[in-house]
């Protein structure tokens, strides 16, 4: 492992030849993506890559991206940390990974004019795909799950054991039999 600057931008095909291992950081300042759709990035982005050819042949490129960001929860309105922790697999060579029918496995990276992926911006895509679609405190510990709960509102439909349409349910079947 190389405990270095992550690349911005490098050629997978080589990379993968010369079996390159990155362990390092990548500047929070980095991601304005991220940084915008959420309330603030915490901590630096700490990265695993490695580069390898698999046995099929495909140059392939995989890792994990973590950081924690800030976010609003949306029950509550206050701030809460969220742990991102983004696991990813890819490989450039699209053809090869049309004719093995691997496209389900691996996503395809795109080469630029100089046989180069850009990694910074696929390690910060597969962060924002692991943001969480609403930000929410777990019920424990969200100062504001008990009162939307007992208000009737969207909290209603996880408890089963009073619904009352389940009750019903079960006075038709006893009926029947
Ligand atoms: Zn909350």
């Amino acid at each position: 492992m190389q405990n270095v600057k992550i690349p911005v931008t490098i050629d997978p095909i080589r990379a993968a030849a010369k079996k390159l291992d990155y362990e390092g950081i990548i500047c929070k300042s980095d991601f304005s993506r991220l940084a915008d759709m959420v309330d603030g990035i915490e901590n630096d982005i700490e990265v695993r890559v490695s580069f390898y050819k698999d046995l099929s042949g495909l140059h392939v490129f995989e890792g994990t991206a973590r950081t924690s960001v800030v976010m609003t929860c949306q029950r509550c309105l206050e701030s809460m940390t969220i742990s991102l922790d983004a696991k990813f697999k890819y490989s450039s060579d699209e053809t090869l990974l049309k004719q093995l029918e691997l496209e389900d496995e691996f996503d395809c990276a795109e080469l630029n004019s100089f046989g180069e992926v850009h990694l910074y911006d696929i390690i910060e895509d597969e962060l924002i795909l692991s943001l969480p679609l609403v930000a929410k405190h777990p019920e424990e510990v969200c100062p504001a799950a008990g009162r939307i709960g007992t208000a009737g509102g969207d909290d209603i439909e996880q408890d089963e054991g009073n619904n009352p349409f389940r009750a019903l349910g079960d006075l038709i079947k006893s009926k029947n039999n």
